[in-house]
């Protein structure tokens, strides 16, 4: 069977996360590399760091697929002596292109947000904020039901042990009496979602569960809603399997590989003795 190209993989990648859904900021599609180089291996990842080019080049990968783009404005030198000019140098030595999908995928059916719903096990998941593009349904954040009402502590560790997590910062989950509620509707988005809070706090939503929330975006407004902060990487990591089982299907004969590199830079330090 003949092998496709990366601007085959591109094509296909897009016809599921459509690129006019992406936020005006981002950059997606081609980074890196050559359109018509042949694919007989690839890397799928979230993140593009030294030691995933290095995963790249050691599985001998014609192309690399990452969630987050390492290229947003144009630089202004491709140095080695940078971060990013040192990847891009890297990347190429690799012989290898670069791709991605972030924001479009952030924003399709069965996109970031709807595999952290799935994840978390939400039924009847729908687009919180949907709307349309070249004719077709996409949208940002998530929000379904818990198929058994939790109060929000059970919720926390129903997030955490979900998402194999120790620690998560929460707040809310109190109702206008200053008690405990029980939680059936969430909603949620992968990565930074604190611009969703508004349509949260008044679509009947219990909980919402996404990551990067600030100080003071944690003062929850309003009563009987509870957030969860699960961090940016454990709150995207699962559409590295999503986006393997869409190129898996679209072509049998590349092998697809997920990174075994985890690229999360936070570090979560505990000091208790107990
Ligand atoms: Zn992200």
């Amino acid at each position: 069977m003949s092998k496709p190209t990366v601007a085959d993989l591109k094509r296909t990648l897009e016809t599921w996360a459509p690129p006019q859904a992406k936020l005006d900021y981002d950059n997606i599609g081609y980074q890196i590399g050559n359109p018509s180089q042949k694919v007989s291996k690839a890397l799928i990842c979230l993140d593009v760091t030294s030691e995933v080019v290095q995963e790249a080049a050691d599985v001998g990968a014609d192309c690399l697929i990452s969630h987050h783009p390492i290229l947003f404005k144009k630089p202004s030198e491709i140095l080695t002596t940078t971060l990013q000019g040192a990847l891009i140098h890297q990347i190429i030595e690799a012989g290898c292109s670069l791709i991605t999908a972030h924001t479009n995928l952030d924003a399709a059916p069965n996109g970031v947000s709807f595999k952290l719903a799935e994840t978390l096990d939400l039924h009847g998941v729908e687009f919180l904020r949907p709307f349309e593009v070249a004719g077709q349904s996409v949208g940002f954040g998530a929000v379904g039901d818990l198929s058994s009402p939790m109060n929000p502590t059970e919720f926390a560790r129903h997030v955490a042990s979900s998402l194999g997590q120790q620690t998560l910062r929460t707040a809310g989950g109190r109702d206008t009496k200053g008690s405990d509620f029980t939680i059936h509707r969430v909603a949620v988005c992968g990565g930074s979602g604190s611009s969703l809070l508004d349509e949260v706090s008044w679509n009947g939503i219990d909980a919402f569960v996404t990551a990067d929330i600030t100080y003071h975006r944690f003062f929850v407004e309003q009563p009987g809603l509870f957030l969860v902060d699960v961090g940016h990487y454990e709150s995207e990591m699962m559409i590295i399997e999503a986006i393997k089982e869409v190129l898996d299907q679209a072509y049998p004969s590349v092998e697809f590989h997920s990174t075994n590199i985890q690229t999360n830079p936070v570090t979560y330090h505990s000091f208790s003795d107990s």
